[in-house]
Formats: C-alpha cells, sequence, structure tokens
C-alpha cells in the first residue's frame, strides 16, 4: 500500500480545515467521555461563561489553556473530562431582556413575574447559545453532550439542598445588612458588581455644636445629605488633637439630634478633621462601627435614592442629590457650614447602568461563611489544592482570614428565587427543598414566598459537583470527583473559587479540585486594558476569521508566562501565522518525499549521519521539555521550545541537509534513511503541536496517512532514539558555526547568496573534529555556497588574499583574489575601520563619564560596555582581515 493522500495545496488556509475537523471530531465522539475504570480520569469543569458573554480575549485565553491540557491529557492516556456549561448571570440577563421590553414600551412589572422570567426563559433558548458555538470555533474539546446550566433541573435541585441543609444547619440566617444598592435597577449588587470611578467632588467641613458648653467640632464630610442620619462622631484613640472630645455630646445640624463623640480605629486622623460623622444606615464602614458600639442606624434614604420621613419634613420625598444641594444650602444660611474644598475621590456606580451606588440598609440572607472558610484555609495549606502561580496564594489565605458573611439575596427575578415561606398567620418560616403548601409551625395555607434570588455565584459555587449529578450519589461523582484543574481569572478567586472550596468541603467532603491555575491578564500592546471606550479591544472572532483560531491558540499559550500579563497585538498574532505557514511549507516538501512509494523502515543506525542523529537527539529533548513544561502547566515555556524546535532546527537546518539524501543523491540505502528520520520527526512533531494548534496538525495528520484516526488518539511521542542531545548537540553547533561564519564572510564581501564560490579554507586545532567535518564537508558546500573546502590542521598554512575570522576551534578562511577587486576590499576595510574606531572611542568616553554611569539607566549603561565590545572585536577581525589581504 503507498501512502499517497490528496495533495496539500500550496497556501494554508485556516478556514476550511477548521471547520471540516471540528465537525468530524463531534462525530467521531472524540471529546467525550464515560466513567471507565480501567483508565485513570482527568476532568475539568469549564468556568461557566454569562449565558449573555460574547466571546472575549479573557475567554479565549482561558479556553486555549484548558483545551491545551485536555488534548495532551487524552494523548497521555487518560480519559479525559471537560464539563461545559453557561452562568444564568442573574443581573445581566435579567437587564437584557427587560431592555428589550423597554423597546416596546413595557417594564417588568407591566409583565409580572412569572410571565417575564418565561420571557428570560425564551430569550435564553434563543440567543443563550452564542458563546457555546464561538467556544467550539475556538477549538475546545469540551463533552457537549454534558453541557450544564446553573438554572437546569438538577442545579436547580442541588442549589436548594444546600440552601435548605446550610439554613438548618444555622448557616444561612437573614439580618440587617449594608449593601451595594443600585437605585435605578433596584437590587442589592455584589463588589464586584460596582465599578468605582475616580469623580470630581466637594469636602464639606460642617460644625457640630456642643450640647453642653460653647464651642462644638467640625466634621468633614462628601456626602452632607447624609447628616440627618448622623448616630455618632468619632475619632482615632491616638489622635491627640481630638481625644479630648471622647465622651462629650454634640447637636447635629438642622436635625437637632444628640450624638456622642466616640473612639474608633476605623477613623483615619489624617482625613478631614480627624473627626467623621458615623451614618450607619448609610456607609459600609460606619455600619462596622455602629455594630461596635451598639448605635441604632437611622435610615434616611429610601431604595429609589430619596429622602424618607426620617430625613424631615423639609426633605421628605426629595432626590438624594437634590437634598444635598438643599442641606448645604441651609447649613450655609444658618452658619454651620464652615468651608467647602474640591475634593476628587472615588464613587461605586452600578456596573449595568452606571448609577451611582447606594450604601443600603436593608433584610438580606447571609450565609455565614466563617465555619466554612476554616476547612478552605487547611486545604491550600497543606498543598491538598495547589494555586498555581504561587503568588496567589498569600491573597487567598488574606481573604479567607479576613471573610466576612456572604450577602446571597439579591432583589431580582430572574434567578433561583429562595426557598424559604412567610406565614401570614403565624409569621414563621418555612424553608424547604420541595414547594410547601402550608405553614411548617401553623399549617395555615396563608404562606408567601420569598422575593428574593439567590446570588448567582450561589449556584455557581456548587459547579463542580452539581453538574455531575448531586445531590444523587452518581457514577459521574464517584469517578470524576474531585476534579483535577480549574482555570480561571485572579479576579474571581474569592467570588467563585474561594466559594466552591468552601461548598465542595462542606458537601463532598473533599477539595472540588486539585489545582488552580490562575491565568494572564490580556492587555494591548502598550500594556494597557483592553477596553471598548479605548477602542484596543482584540476581537477573537474577527482573529479567528482572519488568521484561523490555531494561530490565535498558538499566540496566546507562547505569551503565556506565569504570573504575568500578556501584551497581544495584532503582529504577534501575525508572527504566529507565518509560523503555521513555515510548518505547512515543510510539510509540503515533506510530501514529495514521503508520500511517494512505500513506508520508510528503521534503517540501521550505520546509515544515519550527524545531523540525522542531531535530530533525532533533538526531537527526544523536546519531547521531555514540553511534557515536562505541560505537566506544570507551564505553557509559553512549552509552546515556544516547539516554536524554536521545528522553524529554527527542523525547518532551517534539519531540512536542508536532508536534501541531498532525499533527492536520492547520497544513494538509495541513505534516501530510505533519509525518510524515515524525516517521517520520525516529522510524525512527532504534529503530535507535539497538536494540543496548541489541533485542526492544522490534524489536518497534515491525514494527508501523511499516519493514521486513519484523529492525531489525538495517538500516544504522546516518547523520546527514545537514544541518541544523547549534548554530544550530538555539541558536533551540530560547530558545523553551524562555520556555516554562519562563512554566510558573514560572504555577506561581508557582498557577494549574494546565490553566487557560487570556488574555494575556501579551515584550519582546524582538534584532530578529531577535524575527521568529523571532512566527513560532512558536501553539507557544508550545499549550505554555504562553496564547491571546494580545504582543511588543515593547527599550524597548518594559511591561504593569502583572504576574508578571515576566528571561531572557538579553528580559524575560517575565504580567499578572495581572484573574485574581489583586493585593492578597493582593503580601502572599504580601512573606512570601515576608521568608523568603529570613532564609535568605540565615543564609546569609551561615554563610559568614562561619571556622570553618564551614575544617571543613566543600568540597560542604557550595559548597552554602551557591549558596544564597546563589539566595537573592539570588529577592529581586530578587520585587522586580521587587512593582513591577510595585504599578504598577497
Ligand atoms: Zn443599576
Ligand atoms: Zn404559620
Amino acid at each position: 500500500m503507498t501512502n499517497k493522500g490528496p495533495e496539500l495545496s500550496k497556501a494554508y488556509d485556516p478556514s476550511p480545515i477548521e471547520d471540516k475537523w471540528y465537525a468530524w471530531w463531534l462525530e467521531t465522539g472524540l471529546f467525550s467521555s464515560t466513567p471507565d475504570e480501567e483508565k485513570e480520569p482527568f476532568s475539568i469543569v469549564i468556568p461557566p461563561p454569562n449565558v449573555t458573554g460574547s466571546l472575549h480575549m479573557g475567554h479565549a485565553l482561558n479556553n486555549t489553556l484548558q483545551d491545551i491540557t485536555c488534548r495532551y491529557m487524552r494523548m497521555k492516556g487518560k480519559n479525559v473530562m471537560w464539563l461545559p456549561g453557561t452562568d444564568h448571570a442573574g443581573i445581566a440577563t435579567q437587564n437584557v431582556v427587560e431592555r428589550q421590553l423597554q423597546e416596546q414600551g413595557i417594564s417588568r412589572h407591566d409583565l409580572g413575574r412569572d410571565a417575564f422570567v418565561e420571557k428570560v426563559w425564551e430569550w435564553k433558548e434563543e440567543y443563550g447559545s452564542r458563546i457555546i458555538n464561538q467556544l467550539k470555533k475556538l477549538g475546545a474539546s469540551c463533552d457537549w453532550s454534558r453541557e450544564r446550566f446553573t438554572m437546569d433541573e438538577g442545579l436547580s435541585r442541588a442549589v436548594r439542598a444546600v440552601f435548605v441543609r446550610l439554613y438548618k444547619e444555622g448557616l444561612v440566617y437573614q439580618g440587617k445588612y449594608i449593601i451595594n444598592w443600585c437605585p435605578r435597577c433596584h437590587t442589592a449588587l455584589s463588589d464586584l458588581e460596582v465599578e468605582h470611578e475616580p469623580t470630581e467632588g466637594m469636602l464639606y467641613y460642617v460644625r457640630y455644636p456642643f450640647v453642653d458648653g460653647d464651642g462644638g467640632v467640625t466634621v468633614a464630610t462628601t456626602r452632607p445629605e447624609t447628616i440627618l442620619g448622623d448616630v455618632a462622631v468619632a475619632v482615632h484613640p491616638r489622635d491627640e488633637g481630638n481625644a479630648g472630645y471622647i465622651g462629650r455630646q454634640v447637636r447635629v445640624p438642622l436635625c437637632g439630634r444628640v450624638i456622642p463623640i466616640i473612639e474608633d480605629n476605623m477613623v483615619d486622623p489624617e482625613f478631614g478633621t480627624g473627626l467623621v460623622k458615623i451614618t450607619p444606615a448609610h456607609d459600609p464602614n460606619d455600619f462596622l462601627v455602629g455594630e461596635r458600639h451598639d448605635l441604632e442606624p437611622v435610615q434616611v434614604i429610601d431604595e429609589t435614592g430619596r429622602m424618607n420621613e426620617k430625613a424631615g419634613p423639609d426633605f421628605e420625598g426629595m432626590d438624594r442629590f437634590e437634598a444635598r444641594r438643599k442641606i448645604v444650602e441651609m447649613l450655609e444660611r444658618e452658619g454651620y457650614l464652615v468651608r467647602k474644598d474640591r475634593h476628587d475621590h472615588s464613587v461605586g456606580r452600578c456596573y449595568r447602568c452606571s448609577t451611582m451606588v447606594e450604601p443600603y440598609l436593608s433584610e438580606q440572607w447571609f450565609v455565614k461563611t466563617a465555619p466554612l472558610a476554616k476547612e478552605a484555609i487547611e486545604a491550600v495549606k497543606e498543598k491538598r489544592i495547589e494555586i498555581i502561580p504561587e503568588q496567589w496564594e498569600n491573597t487567598y489565605f488574606q481573604w479567607m482570614e479576613n471573610i466576612r458573611d456572604w450577602c446571597i439575596s439579591r432583589q431580582l427575578w430572574w434567578g433561583h428565587r429562595i426557598p424559604a415561606w412567610t406565614c401570614e398567620r403565624c409569621g414563621s418560616l418555612t424553608v424547604s427543598e420541595q414547594d410547601p403548601d402550608r405553614c411548617e409551625k401553623c399549617g395555615s395555607f396563608e404562606i408567601s414566598q420569598e422575593e428574593d434570588v439567590l446570588d448567582t455565584w450561589f449556584s455557581s459555587a456548587l459547579w463542580p459537583f452539581s453538574t455531575l449529578g448531586w445531590p444523587d450519589d452518581t457514577e459521574d461523582l464517584k469517578y470524576y470527583y474531585p476534579t483535577d484543574l480549574l482555570t480561571t481569572g485572579f479576579d474571581i478567586l474569592f467570588f467563585w473559587v474561594a466559594r466552591m472550596i468552601m461548598m465542595g468541603l462542606k458537601f463532598m467532603k473533599d477539595i472540588p479540585f486539585r489545582t488552580v491555575y490562575i491565568h494572564a491578564l490580556v492587555r494591548d500592546e502598550e500594556g494597557r486594558k483592553m477596553s471598548k471606550s479605548r477602542g484596543n479591544v482584540i476581537d477573537p472572532l474577527e482573529i479567528i476569521g482572519e488568521y484561523g483560531a490555531d494561530s490565535l491558540r498558538l499566540t496566546l499559550a507562547a505569551l503565556t508566562v506565569q504570573g504575568r500579563d500578556i501584551f497581544l497585538s495584532r503582529e504577534r498574532i501575525e508572527a504566529y501565522r507565518h509560523f503555521l505557514n513555515k510548518l505547512w511549507n515543510a510539510a509540503r516538501f515533506a510530501e514529495m518525499h514521503l508520500c511517494d512509494g512505500q513506508r520508510p523502515e528503521k534503517p540501521e543506525k550505520a546509515f544515519l549521519r550527524d545531523h540525522d542523529r542531531w535530530i533525532l537527539a533533538r526531537r527526544d529533548k523536546i519531547i521531555d521539555e514540553v511534557s515536562n513544561y505541560l505537566d506544570t502547566y507551564h505553557y509559553g515555556e512549552a509552546a515556544r521550545s516547539l516554536y524554536e524546535f521545528v522553524w529554527g532546527e527542523f525547518c532551517d537546518w534539519f531540512l536542508e541537509m536532508a536534501k541531498p539524501a532525499l533527492r536520492n543523491e547520497e544513494g538509495p540505502t541513505r534516501r530510505e534513511a533519509a525518510r524515515w528520520v524525516l517521517q520520525e520527526v516529522l510524525g512527532d512533531v504534529l503530535k507535539l503541536l497538536h494540543p496548541f494548534i489541533p485542526f492544522v496538525t490534524e489536518e497534515l495528520w491525514h494527508l501523511f496517512r499516519f493514521g486513519e484516526d484523529s492525531i489525538e488518539r495517538e500516544s504522546w511521542p516518547v523520546a527514545d532514539s537514544g541518541f544523547e542531545d549534548a554530544e550530538e548537540s555539541r558536533k551540530m553547533s560547530i558545523f553551524q558555526e562555520i556555516v554562519r561564519g562563512f554566510r558573514n564572510l560572504r555577506a561581508e564581501a557582498g557577494f549574494p547568496p546565490q553566487k557560487k564560490l570556488e574555494t575556501c579554507h579551515l584550519v582546524i586545532d582538534e584532530g578529531n573534529l577535524l575527521a568529523d567535518l571532512k566527513g560532512n564537508a558536501d553539507l557544508l558546500s550545499l549550505l554555504t555556497n562553496i564547491s571546494s573546502f580545504n582543511f588543515s590542521s593547527a599550524g597548518g598554512q594559511r591561504p593569502s588574499q583572504a576574508l578571515t575570522a576566528v571561531l572557538p576551534f579553528g580559524e575560517i578562511f575565504l580567499p578572495v583574489g581572484n573574485v574581489l577587486d583586493v585593492a578597493a576590499e582593503i580601502r572599504r576595510l580601512e573606512q570601515e575601520k576608521e568608523k568603529t574606531e570613532k564609535a568605540v572611542e565615543k564609546s569609551r568616553t561615554k563610559l568614562e563619564n561619571e556622570k553618564f554611569l551614575q544617571n543613566a539607566p543600568v540597560e542604557v549603561v550595559e548597552k554602551e560596555k557591549l558596544r564597546l565590545e563589539e566595537g573592539m572585536v570588529k577592529i581586530n577581525n578587520i585587522d586580521r582581515n587587512l593582513e591577510s589581504l595585504r599578504r598577497g
């Protein structure tokens, strides 16, 4: 049987290749996985993208890295299960649908809760798979038959089971709490959903008179409208200037409330006058101060951002900003306003609608996190869970050790409605997994369900086990849990990763994953964050359309360095696109020699030449390197070493040196040997590259008829040539230095590469080396385009009228007497020398200048030193060349 496949097209065109193979992979079930006790599992759950989401560069990077590991593990023989899905993204999805309704002039309140939720489901059915399809474009090898949604039936059941159990154990409770509130969206926002931006504002200095005696204190505030809710004035206990006031009482301007002056460590003595007002209902820090000092909060702003009746008749019903203007006016008129200064500060805004967030005191549901956090800290301390890069461990510990209770209720309609029912008759609460029809306590049928839904992170915290069938005891859970790897961005280390660890330990009694890999942030080429307003966003789908998914994947992988951000540009993607062309062209060359005739048999070692042994030894080294890198999640190092090997060694050197043998210029035995080496190395190159660039490698694998099945079902290469990399590379590097040396001399003399030169000369110090090089003279000749090579050992005669260079193991000479105008070349070199001497002098003066040495950055000084050194070497070289030319 011959191995002639269909011919490779001239230019590499990714788009038809990528679509074709992705469809085939799905068809042949390459990505599907079922529990199999014979095989070792490797499981990953995808960080579920928002169902409203569209693939951005962060997703592209995250899923490329996960995919590389999945494909690598499949080739290593693991039973890989990569579970995909989407998150219902409470507020984001509700907003999308609300906006749609708005265009028709309808509000969600017009529809009512049930009809609105119905609408959101309709939206999800229609548009919810967009991001899933985009992940497919990227090549993600998820087991799509396992796709889950955080609000599907199974996951909703898990959410209820967890909520009810936590409630019954006292780990879920209701309480007053200050939360981030959007007065427009009418919902609590998590800290993550608040965007802080610098805002121009004013700092108002307000006089609070003492109750007993004359005088008073001056308090600085940016929010005078909250004065009406003040319950204390606080100073730092070590603020000597103000400590004397502690224990006295003051009267709140305008409303006349009598409040104490207290001490608290929270106060920053450097801010304003060092005296701050405490408004527990309208500031999160003040809320904590209030709790510590047992102060009853006074709420003066309502949920729509308007002043309420507690603010007094002058302000009731007024918008908070309008009230601020009026209060300042009154403070001024009544002599309480001492002064006002321009003061820029950071203001939190709703990430959806940009409305200024209002800290708001309300009845919310909480998870008591401290008891859950304890074990979650231990799991990481004991390295049962490894966080990569390690630097993030500290961040994790810091947060977990200072963890606050988790506010889990959201005032939305879209999400998991809290399974708690209040009895209209006796007021008691029924919390239950099944919808109850009566009050647990008094049996009344008049019960109503809690209006709030759960924070989206509540369901995603269960993702690693809820997606595998929990609360049922399933085969999947037994086989795939704990999962092996979680890849995610640093920004959700707390919101998501930490909570998954807490919930996994609590409900599965085991960690949810063994390794957490924190991926980079993708920035633009100047290191700025990508943003729509800056216009520097690179859209992964556009890139895939233009360059192919393989190019994008390889770029993102190659630019990855643990713990560093990625600076991405189109130029960089283009550079990796060139690599794919290079690979394609190498394959076209190989096709001519491999796909013609029988498959080559493994030759005897004696028929292998130095470069054959070298490339096999290098291939072995690269297999070991790439495997180690991928085992330790060093994606960038793996991609870059493959890139260097394929381009710099396999294509640029090996293929060139193999040409004569492949063209049958070294006899039939050598031709078969060369074909076998080419097949060996190319086959392994495709396998090693496959996790990074799955599409093009699959295409080439089939074109070469290396196998009928997917390349991914092949086993990962093993280093088994038996050749020593150090030994083979030492010989090869000498050979390469000689070739480069002659190429440089040719270039110096101005000979174009295609001009064939007659002769050259090498003086080699070492006997063994001399013999090796003589044996490869035909290849030296081929690669330097010089017909004959004359060798002599150390102390041998040196040719006259030649350009020359010193290499570590001898000298090389390129006689130019017959081909160049020697007199003109001498003139050229003299001029060159003069120019170089001037440059050297300049560098030397600079480096003798103390001021320069002191003031210039280290890199600049180092560069100058290097310039000086190179200049001196060059002068030395020119001198040797001049001497040789004049010797004629
Ligand atoms: Zn909002
Ligand atoms: Zn009742």
